[in-house]
This record gives C-alpha cells, structure tokens and sequence, in this order.
C-alpha cells in the first residue's frame, strides 16, 4: 500500500489561503487505511479549518467528499454525480500525490492541492504503524533474498551482501536498525536456501529505469497502439 501522512496544518491552511468556498476529498484506499485521508480525517481536518477560519472571521465554505479511490478515472468521473466540482474555488485532496495529480488532469481548471505527504510502499506491521518495504525498483530480488528487500532496508541498497560494518545484527549507518543483510541471512538459513548468499546481482541499471513509467498490459496493448 502507499503509506502517506497528512501535511502540517499550517502549511495546509496556507495553501487553501484566499479560496472562500473548498472542497476537501478524501481517499478511502491506502490512504485511508494508514489514518491519513479517508473520510474520518477528512471530517477532522475540516473542523479544524472551519475553527481556524472563523477565528479570523473568515466566511469560508468548506465541504466534505470521500470517494473510494482518486488513482483511477473511474471513481473520480463519479464525484460529479455527488456534488459540483464548479461550485469551489479550490479542491483540497487528501489523496496520495498520484491521485492529486489525476484530479488535476481531470479538474484542469481548478486548483488541487495536497493535504499529505505521500511517504512510501510499506504494509502495515500493527495498529498504527507502517514500516517501508518497497522502493519500486522494477527489477525485484526477492527471491534471492529470502522476501526481504535489501535496496529498501539496507542503508547502502547492497545488492550482493553486507558492508561488513554491522555490529551486533544492527547496521552500521543507523545502529537502531536491523542490519538488511543479517535479516536475509538469517531468513536464508531458515528456509535452507543459504546458496542464495552466492547468487550475483549486477548493478542495477538506474539509467534505463523509465520516469515517468507506463505499463501497458498486453491484452490492451492494441488498444493503445493504433
Ligand atoms: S527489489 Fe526491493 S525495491 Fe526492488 S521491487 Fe523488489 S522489493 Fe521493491
Ligand atoms: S550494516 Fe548492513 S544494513 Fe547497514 S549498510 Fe551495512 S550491509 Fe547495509
């Protein structure tokens, strides 16, 4: 999931700063199950505008909307059916950056602001905390790593072994963390396959990794082609 977490209130107040009637659309996907911007703080953050605005006498009109996903065309062609997207100077998303920017390809015309920081791919370890577990590399290892990510948890992004500078299974660089490659090790071992250990892996070529990417899936290929 795309973990994110909400932006300094005052940096968001400031950012809808001059608009007198916002809507606030949240996000009811990853963002809503990390506590961010789903309908629950959507309703929170408004209040808090709402109180901040009538503190300096401010008539500002703000308005509350959560769709299930702001990262496909589909659910955002239905917000018009709920309310008019015209009637606001200002649309305030609490989605992750890649739904706030399809609601600006799709509301060219308006203002889109974000209201998170979009943080990283992670997964949710327990009630309320969530550990990055993916750097979108294109180019996974994991099976030669025992399902765990050495370009996202070692401090190097070693891809073939450690530094050498762990100390005690903590990593050299952050003596708080978990060394990367004490953890595949240790995994390895426990799944029989410490010849994996052995396995090269080239560098990995950042230079031929697409920005932005597109992937086309073959069955639609034609589709896009023509
Ligand atoms: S190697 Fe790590 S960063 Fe790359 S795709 Fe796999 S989990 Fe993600
Ligand atoms: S101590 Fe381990 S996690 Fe830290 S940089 Fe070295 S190999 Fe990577």
């Amino acid at each position: 999931m795309i973990v994110a977490k909400r932006k300094p209130f005052n940096e968001i107040k400031e950012s809808v700063s001059g608009a007198s009637r916002i809507l606030i659309l949240g996000c009811g996907t990853c963002v809503a199950v990390c506590l961010a911007g789903g309908e629950k703080e959507v309703a929170i953050l408004a209040s808090q505008l709402r109180m901040a605005f009538q503190l300096e006498d401010q008539n500002v009109q703000i308005d509350e909307l959560t769709i299930e996903r702001q990262c496909d065309r589909e659910f955002i062609e239905q917000i018009g059916t709920k309310v008019n997207v015209d009637d606001y100077d200002l649309i305030l998303s609490t989605a992750c950056a890649a739904g706030v920017q399809l609601l600006s390809d799709v509301f060219d015309h308006k203002v889109v602001v974000p209201g998170l920081n979009t943080t990283f791919i992670g997964v949710a370890e327990g009630p309320g905390v969530w550990t990055e577990r993916c750097r979108a590399c294109s180019d996974c290892v994991l099976a030669d790593t025992g399902g765990i990510c050495p370009v996202t948890i070692c401090a190097k992004e070693l891809l073939n072994g450690p530094c050498g500078g762990a100390r005690n299974g903590k990593c050299e660089v952050d003596p708080e963390k978990d060394c990367a490659w004490v953890l595949i090790y240790n995994r390895l071992e426990k799944l029989g396959r410490l010849d994996r250990m052995k396995q090269i892996h080239a560098p990995k070529r950042h230079s031929v990794q697409e920005h932005p990417a597109t992937i086309v899936h073959e069955a639609y290929r034609q589709r896009y082609t023509v």
